[in-house]
Formats: C-alpha cells, structure tokens, sequence
C-alpha cells in the first residue's frame, strides 16, 4: 500500500494524544550475556519455542505496524537480537516495506563483526551496541562472560560496514563502573561513536534494583564534566529518550559536533513525548516498557485474524496507555516479565 494510503486517524493513538510511531520488536528472549542490571548469571527459563513469532508472523505484524499504524521506525531488539536465525530476512522483509521505515538495531555487538556487512546490504540503517565498560576484569564481572574483545570488533564492524551513526548504550552501575563515564566518553569520542548512557531501570528479573544505589543522570553528568566541557544541543529533541549535549572540541567523523547523550528514565522521565509501541517475540504488544497488561496478538494471527482485524487489535492494546510508568510512586510494581523478554 503506498504511503498516501495510510489512514491518518488510524495511527496508534492513545487518550493522551500520543501517537506512537517507532514499534520496538524482540526477536528472542535468549541471550548470550548476563549483564546484572537484566539477568541472573544461570539465566532464565526461556519461552517455548512453540509461542515465539515465526519470522513470517514477524513480518506479517510488521507489515501491519508500518502500513495501517503509521509506524515509521522499527528497532529489532532483545534478549539478544544476532542469536535469532532469521535476523537479516526479517531485516530486509522490513526494509521493503513502503513506506520504508528506518531499521535499526540494539545489539551487545557479539558477532557483529561478521553480521554486519549482511544486515548493512539487507538494509539495516544504524546500530546500538551495549558497552558498559572497557574493563575487561569488569566485564567479566559485569556480563559474567569474558567476551569485550567481541563487543569491540563488533561496534568496529558496524562502523566499516556504514551501520552509521553507530551508537553505545552504557548503563552505570554503583560500585562496579560508575568511574568510567569519561574514559567511555573518551573512547566513543576517538572512534567516532556516540555514546548516551542509561540510567539503571527496575526491570531486571531478580527484582534487585534500588532507587537509592542507582547511578542518577546528574551524577552522569557531573562525572563527565569534571572532564568535558557539555554544551546545551540546540538540535530539537522531539520524542527521542535522550538528553543531548555537545562535546566541546570534539567533532564526529563527519565533521558534525560531537554529543553525548543521557537517558533518565527514572530521575527525568520523558512519558509525555514517548512514541513507542512494542511487539515481544511471542507476540504481545505492550505499550510501555514497563506495562503490566500486554495484549495478544500471536492468537489472534494464528486464528487466521485478517490485517485489518490485527491493526485494530494493535490501536485498542495502545489507547489504554497510562500517562507515565509511575516508579516514583509508591505503589509501582516492576512488570512481570524482565527487560531482557519485553525487548529493551
Ligand atoms: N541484548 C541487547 C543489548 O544488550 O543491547 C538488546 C537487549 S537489551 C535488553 C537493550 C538495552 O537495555 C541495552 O542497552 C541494555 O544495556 C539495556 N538494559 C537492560 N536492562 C536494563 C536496566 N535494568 N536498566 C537500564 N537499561 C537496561
Ligand atoms: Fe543480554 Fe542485553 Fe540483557 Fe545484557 S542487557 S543480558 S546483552 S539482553
């Protein structure tokens, strides 16, 4: 269906007059690392694979989000998004879609090395890569897996393969890395990556988060200033999670300012401008990260449910979305499955 055939008013739009444009797919809920802040080192019961999305039934809700919801903006995500088999199929099932949403990738970069050169030509358009620190003792102790070399040739990878501007997501945790936002800075800085850390959420499946230990976005930054001069980023913000700032001195390959970016989910929460929506790999959608409903779409698609009949299923599991995720108020409760299953 061309473009002029989508159905203005038949965006994901919800009581608030959010529209959600930028769909969030999981593709698996398994994972290669054990980062502390999303899993238990011996891991977790995985979905059946049975319940998971085959990559046509992927494709297919897709199709539905970008064609009939307006959705312009995909992201593949995880658990860890490279493990799924069928990545660089759905990948360019996706990026023949018209309109062409912008494909993207949140990745712990293993493996990226050799994927990214496929997933670039499939087309992919851009990457995130998990780097929390450049200690490899720390990743050890972090990811329970001695695999930093790996993560490096990937974010190298991405960045030959033109997977570009490649970004790292970093998240500080008290005690273990929260030292080294400048060297993360510095080191994005020298090979041309732009670096946003993450506030710590509670969506780990141990339950272990605890407001008063985690790293806050001013602590972020006062880290970094006590080594950077942090400018205000006169380019609009819209509904992106990240606050930017540019990096005095610094420049991007391009020769463009450099940033560097803070998401404060939890001090400065964004909910107002969120245009999120989010399909999990067995096929529910959810309409925050930290929802407590998800509502089902895989039933529905396997009772032989028309495309007209999933999209409005996808606008009503969307209209009921709450005003904002609540953590501060004292009666949050951490939805029921961890990030790594939601899909960060
Ligand atoms: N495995 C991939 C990765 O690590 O990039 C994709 C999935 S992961 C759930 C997506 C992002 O969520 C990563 O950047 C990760 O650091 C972040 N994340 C996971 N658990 C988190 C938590 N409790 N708080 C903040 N960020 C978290
Ligand atoms: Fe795996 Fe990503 Fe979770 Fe780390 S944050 S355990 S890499 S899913």
């Amino acid at each position: 269906m061309a473009s002029s055939a989508r159905p203005a008013d038949g965006r994901l739009t919800d009581r608030y007059g959010r529209v959600a444009t930028d769909l969030r797919v999981s593709l698996t809920d398994r994972c290669n690392l054990r980062c502390s802040y999303c899993m238990p080192p011996e891991g977790l019961p995985w979905l059946p694979s049975p319940d998971i999305l085959t990559d046509d039934e992927v494709t297919r809700l897709i199709g539905v989000a970008v064609r009939q919801l307006g959705v312009t903006e995909v992201r593949f995500t995880g658990g860890e998004p490279l493990l799924r088999p069928g990545l660089t199929r759905i990948v360019a099932a996706a990026a023949a879609l018209r309109p062409r949403p912008v494909l993207s990738l949140t990745t712990n970069g293993i493996g990226l090395d050799r994927l990214a050169p496929g997933l670039q030509a499939a087309g992919l358009d851009r990457v995130n890569v998990s780097l929390d620190t450049l200690d490899p003792q720390r990743f050890a102790q972090l990811a329970h897996r001695r695999r930093l070399p790996d993560v490096l040739a990937g974010l190298a990878g991405a960045a030959a393969a033109g997977l570009t501007p490649v970004k790292i997501n970093a998240v500080l945790l008290r005690g273990v890395n929260d030292d080294e936002a400048p060297a993360l800075l510095r080191y994005a800085l020298s090979h041309g990556y732009e670096l946003r850390f993450i506030e710590q959420m509670p969506l780990d499946a141990q339950q272990s988060w605890d407001r008063d230990r985690m790293v806050t976005a001013t602590e972020i930054l006062d880290r970094l200033r006590a080594e950077f001069t942090l400018l205000p980023d006169p380019a609009e913000r819209g509904a992106a999670p990240a606050e930017t700032w540019l990096v005095a001195g610094a420049e991007r390959p391009d020769g463009s300012p450099a940033r560097v970016g803070v998401i404060g989910t939890v001090t400065r929460p964004f909910c107002g401008d969120c245009d999120r929506t989010r399909l999990t790999a067995d096929g529910q959608v959810r309409d925050c990260l930290f929802a407590r409903k998800e509502s089902d779409l895989r039933g529905a698609l396997r009772s032989g449910a028309d495309d007209d009949e999933l999209a409005q299923r996808w606008r009503r599991a969307m209209a009921g979305k709450l005003a904002g995720h609540g953590i501060d108020d004292p009666t949050f409760l951490q939805p029921a499955r961890p990030m790594s299953a939601i899909g960060g």
